[in-house]
């Protein structure tokens, strides 16, 4: 059995929120099937105050073992680098120094979300707290573990990086874990694995249509693509949401909401509103990965000039104005 121990820093939790719906009618027999026994979770475990304690304390007297140490939520190291403004109950000792030391016995550390991967949401601002992820502080390697550290199994901290994560991403993360068949080539440049993380949230997109034609959303609720105006950065977000669906049905471009990028460092503080698209010249800053951009500026006018009246008049509204023609379709 793979052994996980689950903890939370300093994070929202949403990321076991999330874990909660992942696609499954008996989550715990869907672990066990797997060979994931679930040591202890915060949210989901019995165990409280003292019983958590000694368990703690049996992984690092080697009594207990811990294959899989995840981390929810992103490592707070102040105030100056005390670490004492988390400090885990009942121990005394501050949570920077718990992750440490329980890292160093644990075979695999997975970085639950994108606070525990880059810091995220709680790193932003001034970062009063001196948030940081577990092996990385926004995309400079280093956070709390250091650029160097590799747990018992040679590998990097795996940074199932997201806000919140995938339930998905997580459940197939410890099975492939459990199945002894994650290596190093599984995983991205950024420690992500690459099931996952060698998408696009673009792949899949039902705005694809409009987004070929850049017929544009305006404003909230419209049905067009959502790039050029809206803040969309599904072109450049590594992730499946659009082909492998939230809750079995949704994702943030389903829902009307662009893709803010959550599963990549740094996407706390874009320097723009989330919603609005940056540009120059009126041209977009953010054009798609692997397009250069005098290619984008010629495919997106000759695109405009091509759109069928159809997607046009769709593109800015909240349903279907102008439903496709109905034409016979049969081969001659
Ligand atoms: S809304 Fe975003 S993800 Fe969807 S087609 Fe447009 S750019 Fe791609
Ligand atoms: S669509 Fe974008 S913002 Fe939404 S969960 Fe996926 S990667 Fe994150």
């Amino acid at each position: 059995m793979l052994n996980v121990l689950w903890l939370q820093s300093g994070g929202c939790g949403g990321c076991s929120m999330s874990l909660l719906c992942a696609d499954t009618t008996d989550f715990h027999g869907q672990l066990r099937d797997a060979g994931i026994k679930l040591l202890w979770h915060p949210s989901l475990s019995l165990e409280s105050g003292s019983e958590v304690i000694e368990m703690l304390n049996g992984v690092l007297d080697g009594s207990v073992r811990v294959d899989a140490l995840c981390v929810e939520g992103s490592l707070l190291r102040g105030p100056n680098g005390s670490g004492r403004f988390h400090v885990m109950a009942g121990t005394g000792i501050p949570m920077i120094h718990w992750v440490t030391r329980l890292a160093a016995k644990a075979h695999h550390v997975v970085a639950i979300g994108s606070c525990a991967a880059w810091g995220g949401i709680t790193a932003g601002g001034d970062n009063p707290t001196d948030a940081c992820g577990l092996q990385y502080d926004d995309d400079r390697p280093g956070g709390l573990l250091g650029a160097a550290f590799r747990s018992a199994s040679g590998l990097p901290v795996i940074n199932v990086a997201g806000c919140p994560t995938h339930p998905g991403w997580v459940v197939d993360t410890l099975m492939a874990l459990a199945a002894y068949s994650l290596a190093q080539a599984d995983l991205d440049t950024l420690g992500r694995p690459r099931f996952y993380a060698d998408q696009l949230v673009h792949h899949g997109c039902t705005r694809n249509e409009y987004y070929e034609f850049k017929a544009s959303a305006e404003k909230p609720s419209d049905l067009g693509c959502m790039m050029e105006h809206m803040g969309c950065k599904g072109t450049q977000a590594h992730a499946d949401c659009n082909t492998r669906l939230w809750n079995g049905e949704g994702s943030c471009t389903r829902g009307g909401y662009a893709c803010i990028s959550c599963t990549e460092p740094g996407f706390q503080e874009p320097g723009h509103p989330f919603h609005q698209t940056p540009k120059i010249a009126g041209i977009p800053i953010g054009l798609p990965t692997d397009m250069p951009k005098a290619w984008f500026v010629a495919l997106a006018s000759l695109s405009k000039s091509a759109t069928p009246r159809r997607v046009k008049l769709n593109a800015t509204a909240d349903h279907v104005v102008v439903a496709p023609a109905a034409r016979k379709t049969r081969l001659k």
